[in-house]
């Protein structure tokens, strides 16, 4: 990785917002660079084509005995990957990965120095309404919200610094202070 890169790595429960926080932050800095993971998971309706590489089994497994990932799991049946960055493309900017808790965990052992934003949602209630909104079905909201009871005490822990996503554009200005104060230190 560049030495001067910062990795700040943004993660927390399925329908907690990272996406769009995300997006909202790359926006905003042209200093951030954000990572496209691999995923098998089929492409959502609606959801763009450049979400993620979609790509199937043996292609991914392949990249993982070639070593092309700087870290990968496997989420609710799917596998989901970051590609190993290429430091010419980084040229300088900090690199955002939006990955779920294994692979946050993954990349903080690798690069004890990453910058690990967790992001939780202001209440079940609502995260429950978010993963509606997206369309996910039944089984598969359900699923999400019992991984993030799991996951939300541990992320805690590891967290450089927990956000509740209750109003985006705050959420997004808090983000932003925290990779200020984390450049200048
Ligand atoms: P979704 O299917 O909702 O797009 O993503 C499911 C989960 O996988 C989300 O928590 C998302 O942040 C996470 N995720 C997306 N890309 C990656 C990745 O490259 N690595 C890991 N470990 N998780 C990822």
């Amino acid at each position: 990785m560049v030495p001067e890169s910062l990795v700040i790595v943004v993660s927390g429960p399925g329908g907690v917002g990272k996406g769009t926080i995300v997006d909202l932050l790359v926006e905003r800095d042209p200093r951030l660079w954000l990572s496209r993971s691999w995923t098998t998971r089929e492409r959502r309706d609606g959801e763009a084509a450049d979400a993620y590489i979609f790509t199937d089994g043996p292609s991914f497994e392949s990249r993982i005995s070639d070593g092309g990932f700087l870290e990968w799991t496997e989420f609710l049946g799917n596998y989901y990957g970051t590609p190993a960055p290429d430091t010419s493309s980084l040229s300088g900017r900090d690199l955002v990965l939006e990955i779920e808790l294994d692979g946050a965990r993954q990349v903080k052992e690798q690069h004890p120095d990453a910058v690990l934003i967790f992001v939780l949602p202001p209440s079940r209630e609502e995260q429950e309404r978010r993963l509606r909104g997206r369309g996910d079905p039944n089984d598969k909201v359900f699923a999400r919200l019992r991984k993030a009871e799991m996951e939300e005490p541990v992320g805690m822990s590891i967290a450089d610094h927990v956000v509740v996503n209750d109003d985006l554009s705050s959420t997004v200005d808090q983000m932003m202070a925290i990779i200020e104060s984390e450049r200048s230190r």
